[in-house]
């Protein structure tokens, strides 16, 4: 089988390598030839259909105002309204919300869900940044995009650096500007104001059930099975905890600010419960401690990176000694580093399929909002393995028969659809 970059990886900076949208450009590139995807399609799909910048100005504690600089980019609607976390986070840049948003759209068309793709992020560090400052930053931030957010239009979600308490503000202050209560408007609520049970756990879930349905594929058993996460966050932390009480082995743990092993197994319940009290998974008695970059090459059978972008590169892609490569973050793995790992024959389980359990919920938490009748969270669990378990047959079915790696199969997968749906529809003039 072709590589997908070849003979690129010699000619790529380190920079070029890590830029999140050349990442996802290349990637669609590829699996819309392979499609032999109409060209006027091609241009459609390529880009982000509306790309929002704002300036927010924010009183900080000290009594001085702080200017903080917001994207939404809204990559399609072709399949419904738009759809996407927001992340807070110093790193954040256009090109990379622009890749984000796209992703969004693959990901909702993966697992065959009515939406289209965005993604929203501020330049901010919110662990330096208090409570207060965080509510009105977000608030403003919310109300500067009034006009292009709603249940209809486009939807947040938490991503790195929100949470449930973000989309509270933004769902308050969408509602006091609509002067209504909309709870539709934004995913990830606590659940006493129409967020979804489940939905915490639910990209966490969906990673323990695409790992299921790998070792059912490559005939391994969930006995012995070794397992390395990188991040501690709401997805690793989940992921962990759902495969350990699944009976896999969670032998490392890695994390911004350390990292643990231990061979035998860690006890996920007890590290929870250490994390909790003591703010860090350091100096946790049940693990010996570890190089959180040396972590990832460690023997295993599944790596499952959740934390950020570009941790597999061409630096450290050769020395990874896993089977399975599950993606819980968006964008862990560079193109030179896929070419890498396909020649090592590791079986990916691409992000836009393996993270997608969080927007699955996120789409019955629209439905619940919109119905105003909530399920319990068996009957959500039970959805989101159903979506999860078809997607994941869907995608091998479309690596099988169009004879290409897991990740290509997905985009090939998403971008059928979305390129179906914008043909129907056709374009407005
Ligand atoms: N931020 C999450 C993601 O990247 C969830 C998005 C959502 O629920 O809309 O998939």
């Amino acid at each position: 089988m072709a590589t997908l970059t070849s003979p690129l990886p010699s000619t790529l900076t380190l920079e070029q390598e890590t830029n999140p949208w050349e990442a996802q450009a290349a990637r669609f590139d590829y699996a819309a030839k392979k499609l032999n995807l109409d060209k006027g399609i091609w241009k459609v799909l390529r880009y982000p259909a509306r790309e929002i910048i704002v300036h927010i100005p924010v009183g900080m504690d000290d009594g001085s105002i702080e200017v903080f600089t917001g994207y939404r980019v809204q990559h399609s609607v072709a399949r419904g309204p738009a759809k996407g976390g927001i992340r807070y986070s110093p790193d954040v840049s256009l090109d990379e919300v622009r890749a984000l948003a796209s992703w969004m759209t693959w990901k909702c068309a993966v697992v065959n869900i009515p939406f289209g793709g965005a993604k929203g992020g501020v330049i901010c560090d919110p662990k330096k940044m208090s409570q207060g400052e965080l509510e009105r930053m977000t608030r403003r931030y919310t109300a500067e995009l009034i006009e292009f957010l709603g249940p209809e239009k486009d939807v947040p979600a938490p991503d790195m650096g929100t949470d449930e308490q973000t989309m509270a503000w933004i769902m308050d202050t969408y509602s006091m500007h609509m002067r209504q209560t909309v709870t539709a408007v934004v995913t990830g609520k606590p659940v006493n104001i129409g967020g979804s049970r489940g939905r915490r756990e639910a990209t966490g879930r969906g990673i323990s059930v695409v790992c299921d349905q790998a070792l059912r594929y490559l005939g391994m058993p969930v006995e012995g099975c070794r397992v390395i996460v990188q991040g501690f966050g709401n997805v690793g932390s989940n992921a962990a905890k759902l495969l350990y009480e699944k009976g896999y082995t969670v032998i490392g743990i890695a994390e911004y600010d350390g990292g643990l092993y231990n061979a035998k197994g860690i006890d996920i319940a007890a590290l929870t419960e250490h994390r909790r009290t003591a703010g860090t998974i350091n100096g946790f008695a049940g693990a010996e401690v570890a190089d959180k970059h040396e972590l990832l090459t460690r023997s295993c059978e599944i790596l499952i990176p959740a934390a950020t972008e570009n941790v597999i590169t061409s630096l450290n892609a050769a020395d990874l000694k896993c089977r399975i490569l599950c993606e819980g973050a968006n964008g862990p793995t560079t193109i030179v580093a896929d070419d890498i790992l396909a020649e090592k024959g590791v079986f990916v389980i691409p992000d836009i399929l393996a993270n997608a359990g969080g927007v699955t919920t996120s789409y019955f938490e629209w439905v619940q909002d919109r119905m105003g009748y909530f399920w319990t969270e068996a009957e959500v669990n039970q959805r989101l393995d159903s979506i999860m378990i078809q997607s994941f047959i869907d995608v091998i079915r479309y690596s099988e028969s169009h004879g290409v790696n897991n990740r290509i199969a997905a985009y090939m997968l998403a971008i059928d659809r979305v390129a179906y749906t914008t043909k129907q529809r056709g374009i407005y003039a």
